[in-house]
């Protein structure tokens, strides 16, 4: 499973968020209770430390400092489309923010989980469906271990 590279080390002490709002409450046990139903999830901090940030160069200065721009509450990690629709449908029914992550490899933040809440991973959502030798193109879609359908 390819986990995307951190950008920096974070700086000593326990991480924080930076942004102090408009961080909404945090997911009720129900609804960490559904996602686990789903899928992996993880609560331990390393992981959602480092699924608060991305490439940001002013968030890795405040990485340095222990703290991230804003910490999401749970990660889940779906490896096929349902797990994904589902998620997303748990989220919107218990009214709690869900911000998607890939390889948080972007340079202006886009993927920090702004309102905290979930953050949905999808590194584990992998598969080829089809290479084009020709073009090159390679077409790829969510789900585990799909069989390469075509190379022309
Ligand atoms: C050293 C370096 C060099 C770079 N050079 C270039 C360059 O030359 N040219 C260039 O264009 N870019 C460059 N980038 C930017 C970076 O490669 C892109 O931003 C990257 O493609 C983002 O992809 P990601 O999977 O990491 O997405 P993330 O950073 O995880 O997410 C980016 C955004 O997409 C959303 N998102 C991600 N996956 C999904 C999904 N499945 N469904 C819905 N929304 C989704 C996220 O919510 C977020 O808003 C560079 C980055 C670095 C670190």
């Amino acid at each position: 499973m390819t986990q995307p590279t951190p950008p920096i080390d974070f700086g000593a002490g326990r991480i924080g968020s930076r942004w102090a709002g408009p961080k909404q409450a945090g997911p009720t046990s129900a609804l960490v209770d559904e996602l686990r139903s789903i899928c992996p999830i993880s609560t331990a901090a390393a992981d959602l430390a480092e699924h608060a940030r991305d490439w940001w160069p002013l968030a890795m200065r405040w990485a340095l400092q222990a703290q991230v721009p804003q910490l999401p509450s749970v990660v889940a990690t779906p490896s096929i489309t349902d797990e994904v629709r589902r998620i997303v449908l748990a989220c919107a029914r218990h009214d709690t923010p869900l911000t998607v992550t890939a390889g948080r490899s972007g340079v202006s933040g886009a993927s920090v989980p702004l309102f905290g809440g979930v953050v949905l991973d999808t590194t584990h959502l992998q598969g080829v469906v089809s290479v084009d030798r020709t073009s090159g193109v390679v077409e790829v879609c969510p789900a585990p271990s799909a069989p390469i359908s075509s190379v022309r």
